[in-house]
């Protein structure tokens, strides 16, 4: 995975003026100050820290972008995982239900061996 970086202040700067500065989602004007720093495809999904791959989004813009790569990221780690071999928690098996199966009990409660 690329290691994460961050843009100089200057980069981040030229790219607000670059957006109109403006949030790159809604297109909504946006402070610089308030402007946050977002991978376009995700470091973890073989997105790299080149220019292009950044773009300044506002808050709401930016969580809503985050929680919908959040399954995307999810499986990337899995997939990572299983590729390095790490050993991954299994829940264990559900006991069947408390009631023997060869039994059956009839609505009006009661209960006859099954045939
Ligand atoms: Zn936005």
């Amino acid at each position: 995975m690329t290691r994460r970086r961050y843009l100089t202040p200057h980069a981040k700067l030229k790219l607000w003026h670059e957006q109109g500065e403006n949030c790159a989602e809604c297109r909504t004007a946006t402070a610089f100050s308030r402007m946050q720093w977002d991978h376009v495809l995700a470091l973890c999904l073989t997105g790299t820290n080149d220019a292009h791959n950044w773009q300044g989004l506002c808050a709401p813009c930016h969580t809503a972008k985050t929680r919908r790569e959040a399954g995307m990221r999810a499986k990337a780690d899995r997939q990572r995982g299983y590729h390095l071999g790490v050993k991954t928690r299994r829940w264990p098996k559900l006991p069947s239900r408390p009631f023997d199966t060869r039994l059956r009990r009839r609505f009006d409660g009661t209960v006859e061996v099954r045939t």
